[in-house]
């Protein structure tokens, strides 16, 4: 694996191996993993994914200031070059891509990449101007590395939804793969942010793959009430005494618009998503129903 901190190293070293594996006669796809860092299984999960599909991998790692907010945690963020240099490696990453903030940014950016109306609601209404730094920075990212599949994880899937319009959109080339969300043994969402939960926030905070895991049966039961649902949720969550919720939706998905009733369309997709704060840590959580025609 080399490990790389400048755009221009970059683009050489991708364009040298592509050479050298169309010289041997192979195909020379790359798979581009993009992350902030501090990596754990669920990013593990996205690289072996991207192994497994591609002849060269591109794993980044970049704590992008665009996406956090004013009072956000972009200072504290943890970071862990050492231990992430050694998962990528032991995942058969070929190309680590660790730019500083400035190889980004080395002005201030007159340029944006906006996606509009699916950034508005869930955590694009709590958090303004994440998803354009988010936009921003990923276009920038596929700009740079040019690839041919890029792997998301639905632990974010408003994230795969965005991204996804905003590859239609503006007819980019790469082909976006949503890969499932890795847990814990006890089901909570694995996530960078995990270490800062202290011990009874951790543990208040299963409620959030409880609450998902009965979700499908609670919607089952009552289709036409996706209010009573809903609300449900919010009792249930508000039962642990340090839960915080920031949203609790039930919309369609990819189009994130709220439903009236669960039985839509054979196929159609509901994600129910969650937002909610355990002590000053903000957890997200998801499940993406997709409705057969037994209900199940
Ligand atoms: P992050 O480093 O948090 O920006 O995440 C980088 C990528 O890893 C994003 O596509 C995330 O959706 C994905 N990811 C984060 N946590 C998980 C998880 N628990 N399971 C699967 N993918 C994840």
């Amino acid at each position: 694996m080399i490990v790389i901190r400048t755009i221009s190293e970059l683009r050489n070293a991708l364009v040298n191996r592509k050479q050298e594996l169309q010289a041997s006669g192979t195909t020379s796809e790359i798979g581009f993993v993009p992350t902030m860092g501090f990596l754990h299984d669920g990013h593990a999960s996205l690289m072996n994914r991207a192994k497994s599909e591609c002849e060269i991998v591109v794993l980044s790692v970049f704590v992008n200031p665009l996406q956090f907010g004013p009072n956000e945690d972009f200072e504290r963020y943890p970071r862990d070059e050492a231990r992430d240099s050694a998962l990528a490696e032991a995942c058969g990453v070929d190309f680590l891509f660790m730019p500083a903030v400035h190889e980004m940014y080395p002005q201030p950016s007159k340029s944006n990449v906006s996606v509009s109306k699916i950034t508005e609601r869930l955590c694009g209404a709590s958090r303004p101007g994440h998803f354009d730094g988010v936009c921003t920075v990923v276009s920038k990212l596929f700009q740079i590395v040019d690839p041919n599949r890029a792997y998301f994880g639905l632990k974010d899937a408003q994230q795969v939804a965005v991204i996804q319009q905003m590859v239609n959109d503006l007819n980019m080339r790469v082909q976006i793969v949503p890969c499932p969300t890795i847990r814990e043994e006890d089901g909570l969402a694995k996530s960078s942010r995990n270490v800062y939960l202290q011990k009874e926030e951790r543990k208040q905070a299963l409620v959030l793959s409880r609450v998902l895991s009965e979700v499908d049966r609670w919607l089952n039961d009552s289709p036409h009430d996706v209010q009573a649902v809903h609300q449900r949720i919010v009792n249930t969550i508000l039962q642990q005494p340090l839960a915080d919720i920031d949203y609790v939706e039930i919309v369609h998905y990819p189009s994130l618009e709220p439903i009236q009733t669960y039985r839509p369309e054979i196929g159609a997709l509901t994600l129910v998503a969650l937002a909610v704060r355990f002590g000053g840590t903000r957890l997200i959580d998801n499940r993406l129903l997709e409705y057969t025609e037994k209900g199940e």
